[in-house]
């Protein structure tokens, strides 16, 4: 696709989640607050469709997962173990023609450069020199930077310190959920009969001092991760790891319908010096194949770093050959709204029609869309279609997510439940008081049928279910 296609599709997505209601700007009547952004009602259905769809096949699916819902605010040495205080830092330069800032890393790979996530800030600093040439403004074009600096993510707070300095004493919003799986594995294992190998997993919000928040809720500093840490024997960590990887593709591909060309593995050549092996997913997002979700081996790292730093011991040993060791973690890691700027991109289609009208339809699947059924009556001012379509809806919406609307012409409403996604619309008409029955309008194929009333609800239930 060409670049400005791309963006074209971006600015569409962006402007279709505003009208229809699933994403809104912050803070907008305040003038907006730069990376945080609103769900609206269609957004928070499709969130929460995500989550649950996560949940089942990671939990619920899993004899071998287990949930947890940890703290946002934790004890501020977890994030010292975890190496975040030291070393969670993005290169960061400001553009001095026009103050915008941006990641370094970032301007290097849109200039073709590739940076070592390992490299130091004197090193980093000095291959963006060397590139500088090359290298843009993404804003103003201009290649005039300040020296590059590199800045901590991790937000901090003042939670339960009544001081004036704080500051020096920080509590943290977490910058990542497992850091509350792992200082939970040991009352997990002491409460349950989990038995290595088993997996715990989380939904909950994480916190990062992003430098530069883009491409809409791609990356924002309030995000919500979906992770399960693995624990593993040091033998079969590889082993699950490469069960995993499988196990997550599948998530994309067949659960949730995601097109297998739009998907793709990257290998990370540069690992942090403890990982064994690191993929990421990365879908084809309107600007491009970008990272979706994480799938790593971390080794024995994290419960060694946090055995030490909080004097408890967190070694297993194996009930059967009584082996004792510290446990290997895999890990699949996502963010909720990346799967849903991605089901988005795949969603969105452009339709010219018989008519030579236009139609814009968000085709999720069924089973992900907002609001499966929409009911109307033909006509508002005919208080009998709206009373039968009344009590229709009465019945239905105790089984599907439904929305009732009697709003403008049938083709409008048409069209605007086209944008929201929603898979089926039942319109209740005057051959319904005389015969019991409604037209079923499909989404995709646009085709009505005849159903009887009361087989509507079976007939949506196979449909939908
Ligand atoms: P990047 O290199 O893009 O900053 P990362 O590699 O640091 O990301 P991880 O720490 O591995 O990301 O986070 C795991 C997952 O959490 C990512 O794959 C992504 O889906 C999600 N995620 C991370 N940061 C953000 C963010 N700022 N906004 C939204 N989702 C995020």
């Amino acid at each position: 696709m060409a670049e400005k296609e791309e963006n074209n599709l971006m600015e569409k997505i962006v402007s279709l989640c505003k009208r229809r209601g699933f994403v809104y700007p912050s803070s907008e009547i305040y003038g907006g607050f730069s990376s945080c952004y609103d769900y609206g009602p269609y957004g928070a259905e499709l969130e929460s469709s995500i989550k649950k769809m996560w949940w089942d096949y990671m939990v619920q699916f899993r004899e071998d997962i287990i949930g947890l819902n940890s703290a946002i605010f934790m004890h501020p040495k977890i994030w010292e173990a975890s190496g975040h205080v030291s070393g969670f830092a993005d290169p960061l330069t400001e553009c001095k023609n026009c103050h915008t800032r941006s990641r370094v890393d970032h301007l290097l790979e849109d200039a073709s450069v590739i940076a070592d996530e390992k490299m130091s800030e004197k090193e980093i600093a000095d291959l963006f020199k060397k590139n500088i040439q090359k290298i843009k403004c993404p804003n103003c074009g201009k290649s005039d930077f300040t020296e590059v600096k590199k800045f901590n993510l991790l937000v901090k707070s003042n939670l339960g310190n009544f001081t004036d300095d704080w500051q020096k004493d920080p509590v943290y919003l977490r910058g990542e959920t497992c850091q509350g799986i792992y200082v939970n594995y040991k009352n997990v294992l002491d409460s349950t009969r989990s038995r290595i190998p088993f997996g715990i997993a989380q939904i909950g919000k994480a916190f990062r001092n992003e430098i530069t928040a883009r491409q809409f809720i791609f990356r924002t500093r309030e995000f919500e991760q979906m992770e399960m840490q693995y624990f593993t024997s040091p033998k079969t960590e590889m082993q699950e790891y490469e069960k995993l990887r499988e196990y997550r593709w599948k998530f994309y591909t067949e659960y949730l319908s995601i097109k297998e060309k739009n998907l793709k593995w990257h290998k990370h050549d540069n690992l942090v010096f403890y990982a064994k092996e690191a993929f990421d997913i990365e879908y084809n997002f309107p600007f491009g194949f970008k990272e979706l979700e994480g799938v790593h081996a971390r080794g024995d790292y994290d419960l060694t770093q946090h055995s030490k730093f909080s004097k408890t011991d967190l070694s297993y040993t194996d009930p059967e050959t009584k082996e004792k060791y510290t446990p290997h973690i895999i890990e699949s890691s996502v963010g909720v709204a990346r799967i849903m700027l991605a089901l988005m991109t795949e969603a969105y289609t452009e339709e010219k029609l018989e008519d030579g009208e236009e139609r814009i339809v968000m085709k999720f699947p069924v089973k992900l869309a907002p609001v499966k059924v929409a009911v109307f009556p033909l006509l508002k001012n005919k208080p009998e279609l709206v009373k039968k379509a009344k009590a229709v809806f009465d019945v239905l919406k105790y089984k599907f997510m439904c929305e009732f609307d009697d709003n403008g012409n049938i083709g409008k409403r048409y069209r605007r439940q086209d944008e929201i996604g929603t898979p089926f619309c039942v319109t209740i008409d005057f051959d319904t008081l005389e015969n019991g029955d409604v037209t079923v309008r499909d989404r995709d194929t646009m085709k009505q049928e005849r159903i009887k009333i009361e087989d509507l609800q079976s007939f949506l239930n196979n449909k939908i279910n």
